[in-house]
């Protein structure tokens, strides 16, 4: 495992860090066994950075669980968030950390953040709360030992937000495709003069790993059959000396091992031109194959009328991707389509609840409308009630279910 120091604290954090939001499920609820596996094989690996969050179901509860367990809380950093969105007001501060640290099983955070900032007003709002003396209060205890933010804005708040506070460090979305999207790589150098920034989603919630097109594929298998698309997805992340760790979300052994053989080997400026040339023809693809750019995150849902948003997103890159007739397959299995309760983009009553909570701020409405016109042409509507009919099921409903996705 490499290390790389945090300038600010002088921590020595493992380069690669375990992504907890991603733990391995069963029917939406984290398989406790898997994930002890999981966690305490990245220990022995080398590991020591677990990145969690108030607003992750079960999480922060299953992370505090393990380490408890084996007695490893003084091994590792933990981070977890406030979620800034459902703050209303000062009182909120205590009682989200709270929550926190009994979930955790722990005093202290080593790594705390403000999840999901956006931009600078969102800000001012917290201050107005007190926020800045709270931070100031918990850091003199000892119960926040770093604070932090991740983001979701746009570059030009980015750079304005991390001059507005001491901040110790940030947490921002970076990866091949997404150099110039939202912090982007000005707001890294820009934010890596002073502090140390965590990477997310280096894989774009999985797709640079298992969803890419197959002509992507085929240009990273010709570069060198040696490195996965996942690792080669890692390796860029690691490649800058800007970068302090990358959170990668493991939800398999054969995930972590792969990840830490790779983390062995992560020093900055490990790439050459002819490597970057890869990049640049694979995005070159990716640019010209997905066309709604969800991460998966799910942090849209749940939709009140059941709609599976992330999923008729995944369905719907994949009819561009992969082909129509799989991209169809996916939507189908992940809207439910067939059965009597659908999540599919013809629920959607345009009702709003979901796009403020998006962090690629997608227009989620209109892309919904995108997605019906391309996967549920007439001859499939058609073709969907022939078969509700013979099967003798009734007018569909929203199911109101947590649409599930995966990724590395
Ligand atoms: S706008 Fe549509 S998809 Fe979004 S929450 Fe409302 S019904 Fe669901
Ligand atoms: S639409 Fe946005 S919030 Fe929903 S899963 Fe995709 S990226 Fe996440």
């Amino acid at each position: 495992m490499q290390y790389r120091i945090d300038k600010v604290s002088g921590n020595k954090l493992s380069v690669l860090g375990f992504g907890c939001m991603r733990f391995p499920k069963n029917l939406g609820i984290i398989d406790m066994r898997k994930t002890e596996e999981l966690v305490m094989a990245s220990i022995a690996g080398g590991v020591n950075y677990f990145d969690t969050a108030y607003a992750y179901p079960g999480n922060e509860e299953a992370l505090g669980t393990i380490l408890e367990k084996h007695r490893v809380r003084d091994k590792v950093f933990i981070a977890t968030k406030l979620p800034v969105l459902i703050v209303k007001g000062p009182g909120d501060f205590d009682r989200y950390f709270n929550k926190s640290l009994e979930r955790l099983r722990t005093d202290y955070i080593d790594y705390f953040l403000l999840h999901m900032m956006t931009d600078t007003d969102q800000w001012g709002r917290l201050k107005a709360w007190g926020i800045e003396e709270w931070i100031a209060g918990k850091k003199k205890s000892g119960q926040i030992r770093q604070i932090g933010f991740s983001y979701h804005g746009g570059q030009t708040e980015f750079l304005k937000l991390i001059d507005e506070y001491p901040w110790e460090f940030c947490q921002i979305q970076y990866n091949y495709s997404d150099e110039n999207f939202q912090a982007g790589v000005t707001g890294l150098r820009k934010a890596a003069e002073k502090m140390p920034v965590v990477i997310m989603e280096p894989l774009l919630g999985g797709r640079l790993a298992d969803a890419l097109p197959g002509d992507a594929v085929s240009i990273f298998k010709k570069a060198g059959d040696y490195l996965s698309p996942a690792g080669w997805g890692l390796n860029w992340v690691w490649n800058q000396e800007e970068v302090c760790l990358l959170l990668s979300g493991m939800s398999t052994m054969a995930q972590l091992e792969e990840n830490l053989r790779l983390a062995d080997r992560a020093l900055p400026g490990m790439l050459g031109e002819g490597e970057r040339d890869v990049y640049r023809q694979v995005l070159g693809v990716i640019n010209r194959a997905y066309r709604i750019r969800c991460t998966g995150c799910n942090y849209c849902m749940p939709c009140p009328k059941g709609v599976n948003i992330p999923g008729c997103f995944a369905g719907y890159n994949a009819a561009f991707s992969i082909g129509y007739v799989a991209g169809l397959q996916q939507f189908v299995t992940s809207t439910g389509i067939i059965s009597e309760k659908t999540g599919s983009p013809s629920q959607c009553v345009k009702c709003g609840k979901c796009e403020g909570h998006c962090p690629q701020h997608l227009p989620i409405i209109k892309n919904l409308e995108q997605v019906r016109k391309k996967m549920e042409p007439l001859w499939f509507r058609c073709g969907i009630a022939i078969f509700r009919k013979i099967l003798g099921r009734g007018r569909r409903k929203g199911n109101g279910s947590r649409g599930e996705t995966q990724g590395a």
